[in-house]
Formats: structure tokens, sequence, C-alpha cells
């Protein structure tokens, strides 16, 4: 059984069909990767999976089917969503955004131990906990975002375009952070834009074509399809 399963989705904006029937899989363990244009739908998948957009279609997780269920109780589930630009809250401290994404656990004790574990994988975090989220830098945001995403201890991380925007040198770092995070067991749904390095750290991967699955595969054999690369990797 696979941990998250979505068959024949389909999602809307008032009239619009931004996803035309989606299927995928994602196994507990894996690095999945969604590839696709601008507009394609890969935001939309992930907000879909979240319960932020109306859906038809099957959604499970762990078995359940979750489609209509709330934002926060899919949250609550094990389901952390990244989303894209980063959406930190720019007033509020390092350790505030933090204490954020645990906003459900009770447990104070608990709450700082997580963000003791966040400090330990973000040093970068850890200098900077008083400083205000907006005031960090590009990288030094998305890594907090990630942080914040872990604070309920998720069984799946959603991440939306972590590359965006993050100049080269960054972008490799946020890359390696993921694959630490699977690593260490974390399963990875991965949207990006930047498909080639996507595809040389996930398990599998997906093509997302206006708001349709035209491919999927193994990450290894889609990096080396003629119509990938010609399409996403050139
Ligand atoms: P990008 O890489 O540019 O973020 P994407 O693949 O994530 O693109 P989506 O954001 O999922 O694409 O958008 C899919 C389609 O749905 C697009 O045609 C987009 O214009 C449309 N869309 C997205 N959000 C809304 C919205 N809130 N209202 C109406 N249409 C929307």
């Amino acid at each position: 059984m696979s941990l998250l399963e979505l068959n024949r989705v389909q999602a809307y904006y008032g009239g619009i069909e931004a996803l035309k029937g989606i299927s995928l899989t994602v196994g507990e363990g894996e690095i999945v990767t969604l590839i696709g244009s601008n507009g394609a739908g890969k935001s939309t998948t992930l907000k879909s999976i979240c319960g932020q957009v109306k859906t038809s279609g099957e959604i499970r997780f762990k078995g359940e089917a979750i489609s209509s269920w709330l934002p926060h109780q899919i949250a609550a589930s094990g389901i952390a969503h990244v989303p894209e630009g980063r959406r930190i809250f720019p007033k509020l401290t390092v350790k505030e955004n933090l204490e954020v994404g645990a906003f459900s656990v009770k447990d104070k004790a608990l709450v700082k131990e997580r963000i003791e574990q966040a400090f330990a994988y973000f040093p970068r975090l850890k200098e900077r906990y008083r400083q205000a989220g907006g005031t960090m830098s590009g990288g030094e945001q998305q890594m907090l975002a990630i942080a914040r995403g872990l604070m309920m201890k998720p069984d799946i991380l959603l991440l939306d375009e972590p590359s965006m925007g993050l100049a080269p040198v960054l972008v490799d770092q946020i890359f390696e952070i993921i694959q630490e995070l699977n690593a260490s067991g974390m399963t990875i749904l991965l949207v990006e834009q930047n498909a080639y390095h996507a595809l040389q750290i996930a398990d599998r991967g997906y093509v997302i074509q206006t708001g349709e699955i035209t491919m999927q595969g193994k990450a290894s054999s889609l990096i080396a399809d003629e119509q990938v690369k010609e399409s996403y990797l050139a």
C-alpha cells in the first residue's frame, strides 16, 4: 500500500478545471517529484492533497480517504505542506515561526524539544532564532519554511518549489537538505521547475502538463528521456 495515493483527482477554481484527473502514488521512504512548466497544475496538486482546493476523485493517505477532511485535520494526520514562496511570518521571530508550525502540539516541552531538533538540522536557524523571519535571506527563509513543516513530525513532506529564487549555491544546499531528510526516513513529494535537480535526487517522477500526467517512471529513466530532456532539462 502506498502512503499517499491520488486516483483520478480533478480540481477546480470556479468553473476552471485545473487538474483533469491526476493519479499518482508516493510510497513510504520515497522521494517522488512532480515536474512541469508554469501553470501545469503542480501547486494545485499539493493544495488538493492539503484540502485547500475543491476536488473530486480519491485521495488516500495511510489508506484513509481524506479528500473531505478539513485542512487542519489533514495536517494533523501527518501531511506537512511547505508552500511556494516560503510564506513564513515575516514579523515573527525564527523561534516563533517554528512554534506556529507546532500549532496543535499542546505539550510545551515537546515543542521545545522539536525546536532543538530543528536547530540541530539547521544550525543557521539557531544562530538567528531571535531574528524576524522577514529579515532573513531567501535561503534562510526556505530553511525556516522546511523546519516549520517538520514541527508536527509529519509522515510526508510536500515541498512546493523549494529552490525557487535561490542562488545556485543555496539551491544545492536545499537539495542536500532534502536528501538528508529523506535519508533519515522522511517521505517527500517534491514539486519543482528545476527538473534536473529534482530528478537527480528523486526515486520516481511524474510529468504534469495542463492538468494531466503525461509521463511517469523512475527518475533515472526520465532524466535520460529525450522528450523530457528537450522540454524540461534544456
Ligand atoms: P507554477 O510553477 O507557475 O507555480 P503550477 O504548475 O504550480 O505552476 P498551478 O499554480 O497549480 O500551476 O496552476 C494550475 C492552473 O490553475 C493555472 O492555469 C492557474 O492559472 C490556475 N490557477 C491556480 N490558482 C488559481 C486560483 N486561485 N484561481 C484561479 N485559477 C487558478
